[in-house]
């Protein structure tokens, strides 16, 4: 898959000042801008534009003060040097950013602002919140050429509108960011999963319902199906299904908390233990989508729903087309791919909208079918109105990253 960042002229900002002046002569010309990071996160449908603004020149870590636990960060930044600085002083991102370049085949040097852009998070979303969450504060320019900053400028017809967090998820179409201010935390001392074995989708999500409704303090829980399990940790798991709680924490506190959550399951069968450092790659490979990183351009969706009502869409998805999942968040996000080929974006709106609703994303499809699918999740028309208005305020000429959100 061609990461679609590379229209005509690149322009490369080094500082705030010439983004905003690029932004300027882009309006004034009438130039549609395609934004790009480090181009490995092409989610939505192809931007329609004439000029790449590239963020990598700015790039640099603003500030970092370990003891407020608060970075403040470029928006061309490399995410791997913000994760070495946190990895000094042994924090970490909450929110456990998903790295997109495995299932969607792109290669390049992923930014922070792109990790914001398109709200990347991970496992530990469903306790801790996603990288919206964590972010505090973010400069950008707007549709306008003018730089704006939360607790600065006022943007006129959007007064009283937080503009921090509709950056987060905005897919590059609100704004250009120049910098973001991320919260961070300390990183726990060890973690450890337990997995049960042998489970059926509705009994796997019933058993996470009930790990998460004890003090256990757990942040970490998935369901892999019977196939899906044997492509992570090498195969090491076998082909059975894998029911997975994650625990973090002093190494005491895991050891007690893991007791407790296998005397409280011990009549469902063997539980077996994954020790820390498998427990790290285990929980990287499904943030990332192993099961489903394979080089083919079978279509990936990200399906968040209730969790008690997710499995019921896989299961119709199941019947009515080929389709492989596995869930994360308590059974609440479920990644599917359509072995189909075909997108099948009408059966997956219904099968959501039939099981009691929630949001479909299509993460992963060829370019053609990327243009002429509608990736994101329509809104209700009050939220539809609510998003036009947010948007011509932000873009009024409507020239960042065009097409990639909506038609
Ligand atoms: C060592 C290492 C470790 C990593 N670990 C993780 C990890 O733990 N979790 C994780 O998720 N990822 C990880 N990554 C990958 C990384 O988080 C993301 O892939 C990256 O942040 C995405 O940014 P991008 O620049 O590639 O996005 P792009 O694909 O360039 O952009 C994504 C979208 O955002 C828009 N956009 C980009 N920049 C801006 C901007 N400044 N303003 C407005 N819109 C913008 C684009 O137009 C596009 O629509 C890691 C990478 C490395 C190298």
């Amino acid at each position: 898959m061609i990461p679609d960042s590379e229209f005509g002229r690149i322009v490369e900002p080094s500082d705030e000042g010439e983004l905003a002046a690029a932004v300027r002569d882009a309006r004034e010309n009438g130039t549609p801008l395609a934004i790009t990071g480090g181009g490995t996160r092409p989610i939505g449908r192809p931007v329609d534009a004439l000029a790449t603004v590239s963020t990598t020149k700015l790039s640099g870590i603003t500030a970092y003060s370990a003891n407020e636990m608060v970075a403040t960060v470029r928006a061309g930044t490399p995410l791997s040097e913000l994760q070495a600085a946190l990895d000094d002083a042994n924090q970490r991102l909450v929110f456990e950013p998903i790295d997109h370049r495995d299932l969607l085949g792109t290669e390049g040097t992923p930014t922070v602002g792109g990790m914001v852009a398109v709200n990347a998070s991970g496992p530990r979303r469903f306790v801790a919140g996603a990288c919206r969450d964590s972010l505090l504060g973010v400069r950008f320019v707007n549709g306008n050429g003018e730089v704006v900053k939360n607790g600065g400028r006022v943007m006129k017809n959007v007064t009283g509108l937080d503009l921090v967090k509709p950056m987060a998820g905005s897919h590059g179409t609100l704004g250009i960011m120049s910098e973001v201010t991320l919260k961070v935390q300390p990183r726990p001392e060890t973690e450890a999963t337990l997995a049960l074995r042998g489970l059926l989708d509705v009994d796997a999500i019933s058993v996470l319902a009930h790990a998460m409704a004890t003090p256990n303090e757990v942040t970490g829980a998935a369901h892999l199906p019977e196939l899906v399990a044997g492509s992570v940790l090498d195969g090491e798991l076998g082909s059975g299904p894998a029911t997975l709680l994650r625990i973090e924490g002093f190494a005491a506190s895991v050891g007690e908390r893991s007791e407790k959550l296998k005397a409280m399951f011990a009549s469902l069968g063997d539980i077996e233990d994954i020790d820390a450092d498998r427990s790290q790659k285990l929980w990287r490979e499904i943030r990332d989508v192993k099961p489903f990183a394979d080089h083919r351009e079978r279509p990936v969706w990200r399906i968040s729903m209730k969790p008690s009502d997710a499995h019921e869409a896989v299961m119709a998805l199941r019947m009515e087309a080929g389709a492989s999942a596995f869930y994360d968040w308590q059974g609440g996000l479920a990644w599917v791919r359509m072995e189909g080929g075909n997108t099948m974006s009408g059966l997956v709106r219904k099968a959501v909208q039939d099981n009691g609703g929630g949001h479909a994303t299509l993460i992963r499809a060829t370019d053609s079918e990327r243009r002429f699918a509608v990736p994101f999740q329509p809104l209700d028309k009050p939220l539809a109105i609510l998003e036009k208005r947010v948007r011509e305020a932000f873009d009024p000429q409507g020239i960042f990253n065009p097409g990639r959100m909506v038609a």
